[in-house]
């Protein structure tokens, strides 16, 4: 048993195929990079996955359970966490505040508040936001509010992070940080999906990558596999051409 997979999974807006028959996978402890261009469906599948979106076909497990019709809610309780392509603090919330809320809901929420308090700042000691704790969220430069989107995210006490381009807009250095960061992460027990433009982020990170375009899965394989893929350089080489046009 996977620890997350979706089989036939197909989600349309309009005439739009942002997901099309898509089959995926998540093991126990793996980081999966997801890749692919501007509107080839990757936000679309967390967003199935994480039930903000009810897919039109298909079916989604998580440890066993068919979570397709659940609740968002729900589905953030059983262990499934996420961050936001934008990131979403409480701009005027201090920094611990914005993380001690979520361990009022998500999985295993703190029973008292005194306990939501000291979870928090163990969270933001890991993540590196410890001394920034009393900051307002709104003032935190980028690198620090990508941080604390990902706080907030391990704030719900996830088994599975799906991470959504939290590296964008950040430099080569802050880049290296944010991929230790997520080794951590992922030693502490948590399985990760990664999106990222950052190529070398992603192929640096992850074991296995799944190349979607269109909302159709194109490759899958290592890292090394994928680069080498012929369809996979012309998606890209695509993309690219667009973007000049
Ligand atoms: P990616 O994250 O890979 O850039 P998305 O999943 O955001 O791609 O988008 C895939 C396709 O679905 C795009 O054509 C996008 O315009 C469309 N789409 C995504 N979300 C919505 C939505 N809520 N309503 C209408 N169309 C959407
Ligand atoms: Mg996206």
């Amino acid at each position: 048993m996977h620890l997350l997979e979706g089989i036939g999974l197909s989600k349309s807006f309009g005439g739009i195929k942002a997901i099309d028959q898509l089959d995926f996978y998540l093991e126990y402890g793996e980081i999966l990079g997801l890749i692919g261009p501007n509107g080839s469906g990757k936000t679309t599948l967390f967003n199935l996955i994480a039930g903000v979106f009810k897919p039109d076909r298909g079916r989604i497990w998580f440890e066993g359970v068919d979570i397709t019709r659940f609740g968002s809610a729900y589905i953030c309780q059983m262990g499934i966490g996420r961050t936001f392509q934008v990131t979403r603090p409480f701009p005027r919330l201090k920094v611990i505040e914005n993380v001690k809320l979520g361990r009022a809901y998500g999985r295993e929420p703190s029973k008292t508040l005194k306990q939501a308090e000291a979870e928090a700042e163990e969270i933001l000691d890991f993540i590196g936001l410890g001394s920034k704790r009393l900051l307002m969220a709104g003032s935190l430069s980028l690198l620090d509010r990508k941080r604390l989107e990902l706080g907030k995210a391990l704030s719900t006490r996830p088994k599975v992070l799906l991470l959504d381009e939290i590296m964008a807009g950040l430099n080569p250095t802050e880049i290296q940080l944010a991929m230790n960061l997520l080794r951590k992460i992922r030693e502490s027990g948590i399985s990760l999906i990664v999106v990222e433009h950052v190529m070398k982020a992603v192929l640096g990170l992850s074991e296995r990558v799944i190349v979607l375009n269109a909302g159709r899965k194109i490759a899958e394989g290592s890292p090394e596999e994928v680069i080498q893929n012929e369809e996979v350089v012309e998606a890209y080489l695509g993309a690219r051409e667009d973007a000049y046009t």
